[in-house]
């Protein structure tokens, strides 16, 4: 089974190798822009890089800040802390995510809330967010958006745009107006795709990037907080350990972190970010030939959703169910092509079993048919 679907991946990759699922791609100035930091011996917190890819990533994004923190992870955690979010804390979130979302929720003792996803975006439905709200919040007369039973605050609202998809940003809007939350959009998996013509990360007040090894463009390790000038300004100020300036003293006002970006990193996203157009294109071209090459059969490929630009980080098929897709992942992975369940639902694993959900149909459906196809950008040449 499926023999025609291996032969189609490694005729893209042209190897008979194994063929993983998203490999990185150093093509351009990488090997100069790293060896420049050691030349110089800025390899560490300080340096050019940083701001340089800072700049080029807020020019990219259109947000008027970029803040560049060691992972996706912990500009997470810091977006969550901007925005008010507190121990005891409710934090809206969707169960079909890496868990790595709902970890930055947890690192600041608040917990997430386990919303419905949309089949077509994969990513949080705002019908569904609707609905629990009306169902379980009410809004005081502060203004705080609370649950009623309990009275927990519910402050933020924290979708994912799934392996590159954007979610359905007009409505998620919508619902986070009508119930007073701040929205931070999870773009981890999402640089390069934009919703009606603008970056997604730019829609919430605040947007995270990651620049993980897996992800469309790398730094190593690494991730991005989109914010205005305002909470930019905070977020520097949180991620470089809370110090203020000063000639020679030490001075830190508040609890900060240690989570600034290397300039050894950050010269590997400078490199990486000139030809992320270049590597987006490749792989819309690829994403383009799976779909015709699926058409017809018993596998639907994940399209982008309407209005938008999607950076198909990974490409994803819908299986006809459970047993099909058990099947799909035996048969390939057997035969060397890398292909991977969506993540288990948040709501399954042991530390998040217990968190409060609303019905779950989409999200369940989507789990026990998804599985992820062979991504990386193709080699030069086999464009
Ligand atoms: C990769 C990813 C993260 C975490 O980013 P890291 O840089 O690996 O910490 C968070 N959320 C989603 C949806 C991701 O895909």
């Amino acid at each position: 089974m499926f023999e025609s679907l291996i032969r189609f991946v490694r005729e893209q990759y042209r190897t008979n190798e194994f063929i993983p699922l998203h490999a990185p791609v150093f093509n351009g100035r990488e090997r100069d822009c790293v060896i420049d930091t050691i030349d110089t011996t800025f390899v560490s917190s300080v340096g050019a890089y940083v701001d340089r890819f800072e700049r080029d990533v807020a020019t990219y994004t259109g947000s008027a800040r970029a803040i560049a923190t060691v992972n996706g992870t912990a500009a997470l955690h810091v977006a969550l802390r901007l925005a008010g979010v507190q121990a005891g804390d409710l934090v809206l979130t969707q169960p079909l995510t890496f868990v790595a979302t709902c970890n930055a929720i947890a690192y600041g003792g608040a917990e997430p809330v386990f919303i419905d996803v949309d089949r077509g975006t994969l990513g949080l439905s705002p019908i569904a967010l609707e609905a629990w709200l009306s169902e379980r919040a009410f809004i005081d007369d502060a203004g705080c958006c609370r649950l009623k039973a309990g009275l927990r605050p519910i402050r933020v609202c924290l979708p994912v745009h799934t392996f590159g998809h954007p979610a359905d940003l007009d409505g998620l809007l919508g619902v986070c107006q009508r119930w007073n939350l701040f929205l931070i959009e999870d773009a981890a998996a999402a640089v390069g795709s934009f919703y009606k013509g603008r970056h997604t990360g730019t829609f919430g007040r605040l947007g995270v990037l990651s620049f993980n090894g897996n992800k469309i463009i790398t730094t190593g390790g690494g991730g991005m907080l989109l914010a205005d000038d305002a909470l930019g300004t905070r977020a520097k100020h949180l991620t470089t350990t809370a110090k203020q300036p000063h000639p020679y003293e030490y001075i830190h006002d508040e609890l900060g972190y240690n989570y600034r970006l290397p300039n050894l990193n950050a010269a590997l996203g400078c490199a990486q970010l000139e030809q992320l157009e270049r590597f987006i294109s490749q792989k819309r071209k690829l994403a383009a030939r799976y779909a015709t090459e699926l058409n017809g059969s018993a596998l639907q490929f994940v399209t982008e959703p309407m209005g938008c630009r999607s950076n198909y980080w990974l490409n994803a098929v819908l299986c006809e169910d459970r047993m099909q897709r058990e099947a799909l992942l035996t048969a390939t992975n057997a035969a060397g092509v890398m292909t991977r369940p969506a993540w288990q639902l948040m709501n399954r694993l042991p530390m998040y079993h217990d968190c409060l959900r609303g019905a779950l149909d989409n999200a369940e459906w989507l789990e026990a048919r998804v599985v992820n196809l062979p991504s990386s950008v193709l080699p030069d040449g086999l464009v």
